[in-house]
């Protein structure tokens, strides 16, 4: 028997995607990365279960639980590497709290404040109209939204 009441929220869930563990080397490589053993480590616990958003402080504290040795210095600059070459989305909370988002394709998120945790929001719950000229000679990338929720009292 099924009880409704403890079956967990399947919007709030990561969606699953196939493991790509086998290939994270192809993977770094074609997106201009050299495989070092840590890029393929730190990728390693980020890609190879489902899509998620971690901070370069979790991950840092996970690679430390997997006995990846290595510092928050070389972390962030493998975020930003990552994001650079189109593997991760930086979700940027304020100046000094930013996510990264192992799903690239089109979302929006709520930031959950008193959690300090980011949720997805499918690209087609928000419509955005009404977007000004972008400056002469460029062009829109995309569009983040985050929406910042708190329980209600
Ligand atoms: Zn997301």
């Amino acid at each position: 028997m099924i009880d409704k009441d403890h079956m967990p929220d399947r919007s709030l869930m990561p969606r699953p995607v196939p493991s790509r563990r086998p290939c994270l080397t192809a993977v770094l490589r074609m997106a201009g990365l050299r495989p070092t053993r840590q890029r393929v480590a730190l990728a390693e616990l980020l890609f190879a279960g489902q899509h998620r958003h971690v901070s370069a402080e979790q991950l840092h504290d996970e690679a430390a639980a997997a006995r990846v040795n290595v510092s928050l210095a070389t972390i962030y600059n493998s975020l930003h590497q990552f994001r650079e070459a189109g593997l991760l989305r930086e979700v940027a909370i304020d100046a000094s709290r930013s996510y990264f988002d192992t799903d690239t394709s089109d979302h929006h998120h709520f930031y959950i404040e008193d959690e300090q945790r980011v949720v997805d929001i499918p690209a087609s719950s928000i419509v955005i109209q009404n977007l000004p000229e972008p400056p002469r000679g460029m062009s829109i990338t995309h569009v983040d939204v985050v929406v910042r929720v708190k329980k209600a009292r």
